[in-house]
């Protein structure tokens, strides 16, 4: 079959739920990807934040190989070697004291607030809980998630949604604090805010938001799903502000590829929080993903992927600055590290259509941003590439 069959097949077959861009992806080598025809395309996208390692590393995949031949699966009623060694490192590298593996982000995000109204429970002796979430924030499309996701748009033909959610304006402590009440359990926010445009907290708002946190007993979920596992320089966003969440989610790049996510606590929310017959899932965290996770952070931390994407980050940024200052239609740039964001006036969707006719794969975020969040394995040669590449679209539509 050739690419118009693969697309005419597809819209006749799946669930039309995207817009997709006209190309059908084949296979990947480092950090470019190519089409069924051959076409080369420097990729700024990583799959939505997840192939930080790029394409077709060895080691990862090798490992991958390796659990493929041993097990793939059991469920969660028996104990398995890989998963012990990826909760070990999750750890390690996020300083949380217990996790618990998904299949996904939304997931992690459902488990996330579950675990803390559980907390709230234990310690009140009655539920009925409110969780603080924020306007243009993006957690999932789940029931759950859906509810802390602040977009109307997203939101609206599914109402009414899970009940007891309030919505305050990211990086404006007195909004919060304006929606705080004796039943609020937990406040969550994304560190940087993804899917709503590339906005990340500032020092004061999370720090802020810690210590009303800490002042009432309410939990601070950081949804580090897209922001976390080494994106913005450090290995977890927050850890940069001198923070620390007592619930933690993540997944995109936590697998690379294969889908997993998790949610992680601290000591002192785990010992009011799940217990046996709380929550569970069949596949979450099963030997293959477990397989997964532990190379990725053992390649992770041997090679400080995250010093990569500071180093590259800062270049990036640097680049899009001078990108910003010569065309009149670029209105901000914004990002820590490897995920930034260029507000245009222009239709972002049309920009990243014509850089995938020159062979860059760019996203959008929001309604007005283009989105960069490649794999952070790229370097500054690839940076100076997707600028051409950029440029050259920004002066055909100038
Ligand atoms: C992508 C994303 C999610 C949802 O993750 P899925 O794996 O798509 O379910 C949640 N939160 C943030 C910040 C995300 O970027």
């Amino acid at each position: 079959m050739n690419k118009t069959g693969y697309i005419e097949e597809a819209e006749k077959d799946l669930l039309h739920t995207y817009n997709r861009y006209q190309i059908v992806l084949e296979k990947g080598e480092g950090v470019k990807l190519y089409d069924t025809d051959g076409k080369e395309y420097l990729d700024f996208a990583a799959g939505i934040a997840v192939c930080a390692l790029g394409y077709s590393n060895d080691e990862y995949k090798n490992a991958l190989k390796e659990q493929v031949d041993l097990l793939l699966h059991t469920s969660n009623l028996y104990y398995n070697a890989p998963i012990v060694k990826a909760a070990e490192s999750v750890k390690r590298i996020s300083k949380m004291d217990r996790v618990f593996f998904t299949n996904s982000g939304t997931e992690a995000i459902e488990g996330a607030i579950k675990a803390a109204k559980k907390y709230a429970f234990t310690r009140d002796g009655f539920a009925g809980h409110e969780v603080i979430a924020m306007n243009s924030s993006f957690h999932g499309r789940s029931i759950g998630a859906l509810s802390v996701t602040g977009n109307a748009h997203y939101r609206e033909p599914f109402e009414p949604l899970m009940p007891g959610v309030k919505f305050a304006d990211f990086n404006n402590l007195d909004s919060v604090k304006a929606q705080i009440t004796d039943k609020t359990c937990a406040i969550i926010m994304e560190t940087v805010q993804g899917e709503g445009g590339i906005h990340p907290a500032t020092k004061e708002f999370l720090q802020g938001v810690r210590e009303l946190c800490d002042e009432k007993d309410i939990l601070l979920i950081l949804d580090e799903i897209q922001c976390g596992m080494g994106r913005t320089g450090s290995m977890f966003a927050w850890q940069a502000y001198g923070v620390k969440p007592d619930i933690m989610t993540v997944a995109k790049a936590l697998g690379c590829g294969v889908p997993v996510g998790a949610f992680l606590m601290t000591e002192k929310v785990a010992k009011k929080s799940l217990v046996p017959g709380d929550h569970g899932t069949t596949y979450g965290g099963n030997p293959f993903v477990g397989a997964a996770v532990a190379k990725v952070i053992e390649i992770f931390e041997r090679d400080h992927i995250e010093d990569n994407a500071k180093v590259v980050g800062e270049y990036l940024a640097k680049r899009l600055d001078e990108v910003k200052d010569k065309y009149s239609f670029v209105t901000d740039r914004r990002g820590m590290g490897l995920i930034q964001g260029l507000e245009i006036t222009k239709k972002p969707g049309e920009v990243s259509t014509k850089c995938l006719e020159k062979g860059l794969i760019v996203i959008t975020a929001g309604s007005n941003v283009l989105r960069f969040v490649p794999p952070l394995v790229i370097t500054k040669d690839d940076v100076d590439e997707m600028i051409n590449i950029l440029t050259s679209v920004f002066d055909e539509i100038a």
